[in-house]
């Protein structure tokens, strides 16, 4: 199949990811480093993979700005497994009995909320479920446990379009953050959380592979039914590498490093996140066709969410706009409507495209 550019890709995740890295990883995929192989026929073990592993290590340690006295380990089983291994974890340290603190903004935390309560006592502290998780509740209602664990948020809601703007400050009670949709869109101050996690198949490259960024002094109180590969001490011993890892995986999120490094770093993809998110929103809130329902100050600028107030013009919205080569903008099925995934690779050229075809749309509807 022949083609004279890549489509404009909105999907939520897998995601897509800019050309360069996807070329270098074609470039390299019969003849890795002139070894002869592909990278994903070595050993994990191997002194090429090793290094690999180092470099990734590195570069997120300073796109992140990581200090020292964090973890960084590479896991399998995506965001939902550490909705299993966080209360493993971490719910030991309460002081009475296993308790953790959960601020449920959306799809996403409530199934955070839910997996917890098989390991403890899993409070809600705070939820939106009333306002259909197009807010955020005011931090002076939240009722947070004097004897929690750790209180867990999800900095985006992927399905809702919820972001939060800063990190909450929960006090001395250690914060664990969600951020697997909005994991190096923006800058991010890792001494305000305890632990922060993600899958890396949103905003960094493609499936497999979850990190775990979490402070030393929480590691190695997990409970004793905690999986090997799910143990927070064991990964950091064993470089992530007590079990195979998902080395491909973590070669594409290197490359993936490597870019945004070259791109200048999180400080300067947080103002093109902000450009183009600013100027789909601008877009959406002057249109008598199209609304975004979410309160304006926890609006995401990686998940655009919007609807078509007249829902009988979905179906033609969605061909007309797959035909011009914007695909994958149908909402999640719990939320309908439409969403815009504008990750971190998705070009201000994509977005501009969108909002000429929306304008387009609109104008012929
Ligand atoms: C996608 C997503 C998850 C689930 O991640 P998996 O890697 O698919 O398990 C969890 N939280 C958020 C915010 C997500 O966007």
């Amino acid at each position: 199949m022949s083609f004279d550019h890549r489509i404009f890709n909105f999907a939520a995740g897998p995601a897509t990811l800019p050309e360069e890295v996807l070329k270098q990883a074609a470039d390299e995929m019969l003849n890795w480093r002139g070894l002869g192989t592909s990278v994903m026929e070595i050993s994990h073990r191997s002194k090429e993979f090793m290094e690999v592993y180092e470099e990734v290590v590195q570069d997120l340690r300073a796109l992140m700005n990581i200090p020292s006295n964090y973890e960084i380990l590479f896991l399998q089983g995506g965001g939902l497994g550490q909705n299993a291994a966080i209360p493993m974890n971490l719910m030991p340290l309460a002081k009475n009995g296993p308790r953790a603190d959960y601020i449920v903004t959306g799809i996403w935390s409530e199934k955070s909320y839910k997996e917890a309560q098989k390991y403890g006592i899993a409070n809600l502290a705070a939820s939106s479920a009333a306002e259909k998780f197009n807010t955020i509740p005011p931090r002076d209602t939240w009722e947070l446990s004097d004897d929690a664990a750790y209180v867990l948020y999800c900095a985006n809601e992927t399905i809702g379009g919820v972001e939060f703007p800063n990190v909450p400050d929960v006090g001395q009670t250690c914060l664990v953050a969600d951020i697997s949709s909005n994991f190096l869109s923006k800058e991010m101050d890792v001494t305000q959380c305890g632990v922060w996690f993600g899958g890396v198949q949103k905003n960094i490259g493609p499936s497999g592979v979850t990190i775990v960024i979490v402070r030393q002094d929480l590691i190695g109180h997990s409970m004793g039914i905690t999986p090997l590969i799910w143990d927070w001490s064991i990964q950091a011993g064993t470089q992530s590498m007590i079990n195979t890892p998902p080395t491909f995986s973590i070669y594409m999120a290197g490359l993936g490093f490597k870019w945004l490094l070259k791109q200048g770093g999180v400080k300067v993809i947080e103002k093109r996140n902000k450009e183009k998110a600013d100027l789909l929103y601008s877009y959406l809130d002057q249109s008598s066709l199209y609304e975004n329902r979410v309160t304006k100050e926890y609006r995401s600028r990686m998940n655009v969410t919007f609807f078509l107030k007249d829902e009988s013009l979905n179906a033609e919205f969605l061909e007309q706009s797959n035909a011009a080569g914007l695909v994958a903008l149908r909402g999640h099925k719990a939320a309908g409507g439409m969403r815009a995934s504008i990750y971190n690779a998705m070009p201000l050229e994509g977005v501009k495209t969108l909002v000429e075809f929306m304008r387009d749309f609109e104008r012929r509807a």
